[in-house]
């Protein structure tokens, strides 16, 4: 975290508070995130011009074009001229994203329009080409995070400031990573580099990873984890607006209520209402899934984060106070930490790092198109799935053991096209990007990388889901069968997986036992028969 970041967040707070008690030995007692909302005013009140202007005329020079995904004060801490921002109808029209995602990516803009008053510059057009071309400015960017946008933007001639809303750079990421970039030196060095969580040269509690501590199955008979709610927001004016003009707009899932932060404002409350009343929680039930609880413990940050809405530093801030000062144990707080020094910003350099031609990688050469009811979210006999693609349905949203052991492993064990999706997590996921999708997707779940990103094929049989989740009990399948009428499909699945990929994954050492357990399963061909049911 930059020093700036640390001295920016020493102010008094505006409408959020994040509740810290002074603590002796930890002298940063500030509300983290509230001192960004009175940056951001104080850039809207213009008092001082940063901008580039002409001294003469005072006719802005410059103007700075913000993405959608670029919404948050730390976008214009250097900047108070005018802000062009784009909504493009072609690209909401061609990539049939989520109701709810195009909704919130709208509704941001629209958002920050309203807030920047005049100094906004909103082009509606088909295109960014023909809104550039309305400009007479020159226009400048902050670095986009798409390779595509990039390109676009780079071809264009456009200046392009350096990345931000990210913790660490790329210089640090190879430097500390080296040739094979593992998700644990990075954020080992990333602790260490940033002082988060560490006491001198040693991390808190003498740990670096409280991992071990955070795998529980859910609690029993639980229908729920009985954490206080996540925060939600108040549609306004703009969502009423933004909902009518989605009317002709081919999409995917449901419309429902808003239920993410696409103002500064809301996505200060967000992470207030979680580092409060919900991250003591955070890291126990981490990997646990309940029916009757969709969200668990879990932050709903990323939708935020990812809009550019909060900075990571100010999260990270904020939870290791609420440790400090005793409102969060060392579990939760690490867990939730690791979560974003480690895996986000893990993911965003890898993203940079990985060769352009990594999206089409297919290692395990999985050609099976994507089934319509799967693309479209529709039911499934089997429950786990059908209570996944229900919630990503409703609300585009699913908790990252769903997406890795639910979603991502079907999608593995029936060998579903891995670019294919890819495309469809970025399109029906609210947080979904181009940048978090390769990593996560291409490499973690699907292993179509051949081991860059994990060492392993993440997938499962039953067993694990039954552990994890209350799912198996209202299934008409049983985790524990793998042939017949009542095998279950993940337990079927894996054991399929297993025997169609054993040459790729022969090399694996990891592998090793797994492939001599199903080297021994006398009926592994009717296992195989009642995976091939369930496509
Ligand atoms: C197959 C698959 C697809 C995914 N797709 C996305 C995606 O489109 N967008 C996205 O932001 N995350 C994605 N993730 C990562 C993770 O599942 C989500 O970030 C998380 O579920 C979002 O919910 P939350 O904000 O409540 O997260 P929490 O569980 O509260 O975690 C806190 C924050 O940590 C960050 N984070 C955690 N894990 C990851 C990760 N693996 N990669 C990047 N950031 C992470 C997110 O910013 C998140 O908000 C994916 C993971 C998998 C396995
Ligand atoms: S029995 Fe199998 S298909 Fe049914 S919920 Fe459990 S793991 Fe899922």
């Amino acid at each position: 975290m930059s020093g700036t970041a640390r001295a920016q967040t020493k102010t008094e707070s505006a409408t959020v508070k994040v509740k810290v008690r002074k603590d002796p030995t930890f002298t940063r007692t500030v509300n983290a995130p509230d001192a960004r909302a009175q940056a951001f005013r104080s850039a809207l009140c213009q008092t001082r011009m940063r901008g580039r202007r002409d001294l003469d005329t005072g006719k802005a020079l410059v103007m700075r074009w913000l993405f959608a995904d670029q919404l948050g004060p730390h976008f214009l801490a250097d900047y108070d001229g005018p802000v062009l921002l784009i909504e493009s109808q072609a690209a909401l029209r061609r990539h049939h994203v989520h109701r709810a995602k195009a909704h919130l990516i709208l509704s941001g803009l629209r958002h920050l329009a309203a807030e920047l008053g005049d100094r906004a510059v909103y082009i509606k057009t088909d295109t960014y080409r023909e809104a550039l071309q309305r400009v007479e400015e020159p226009v400048h960017v902050v670095h986009p995070t798409s390779r595509p946008a990039l390109q676009f933007v780079q071809s264009l001639g456009l200046e392009v400031l350096p990345a931000r809303g990210f913790v660490t750079s790329a210089e640090q990421f190879a430097d500390w990573t080296g040739e094979r970039p593992l998700l644990e030196t990075f954020y080992r060095a990333a602790r260490r580099a940033t002082g988060v969580l560490m006491d001198g040269g040693e991390p808190v509690g003498g740990r670096w990873n409280l991992d071990a501590d955070n795998r529980e199955p859910p609690p029993r008979k639980a229908r729920t984890l009985g954490v206080p709610a996540p925060w939600w927001p108040n549609e306004d004016v703009v969502d009423e607006q933004v909902r009518a003009d989605l009317e002709s707009v081919p999409t995917l899932g449901r419309d429902g209520p808003r239920r993410f932060a696409v103002t500064r404002d809301e996505a200060l409350a967000a992470l207030g209402v979680f580092i409060e009343q919900r991250l003591p929680d955070f890291g126990r039930y981490e990997d646990a899934m309940l029916t009757g609880d969709p969200w668990m413990a879990h932050s709903l940050l990323s939708v935020p984060l990812n809009l550019g809405l909060l900075d990571p530093p100010e999260v990270i801030e904020a939870a290791e106070i609420a440790y400090r000062n005793g409102r969060a144990p060392l579990n939760a707080a690490e867990g939730f930490i690791r979560q974003i020094l480690g895996w986000r910003e893990y993911m965003w350099h890898l993203y940079w790092w990985l060769p352009s031609d990594y999206p089409t990688r297919n290692y395990l050469d999985a050609r099976n198109p994507l089934p319509e009811w799967f693309e479209q979210m529709e039911s499934s006999p089997a429950r786990c799935l059908d209570v996944t693609l229900r919630e990503v349905r409703e609300t585009g949203w699913a908790h990252h053991i769903q997406r890795l052991m639910i979603l991502g492993s079907w999608a593995l064990q029936r060998g579903y096209d891995p670019a294919q999706l890819n495309d469809w997590f970025r399109r029906a996921f609210v947080d979904g990007y181009d940048w978090v999708m390769l990593g996560n997707v291409i490499g973690m779940s699907q292993y179509a990388d051949g081991g860059i990103v994990a060492t392993k094929p993440y997938t499962s049989g039953g067993a694990y889901i039954k552990k994890m989740s209350d799912y198996c009990s209202d299934c008409q399948f049983r985790p524990d069968r793998r042939t017949g009428e009542l095998a279950c499909p993940f337990t079927a699945g894996y054991w399929d997986f297993l025997a169609r990929n054993e040459q790729a994954l022969r090399g694996n050492h990891r592998m090793g036992r797994p492939l001599a357990s199903m080297r021994r399963l006398a009926d592994l061909p009717e296992a195989r028969q009642a995976a091939a049911r369930f496509q």
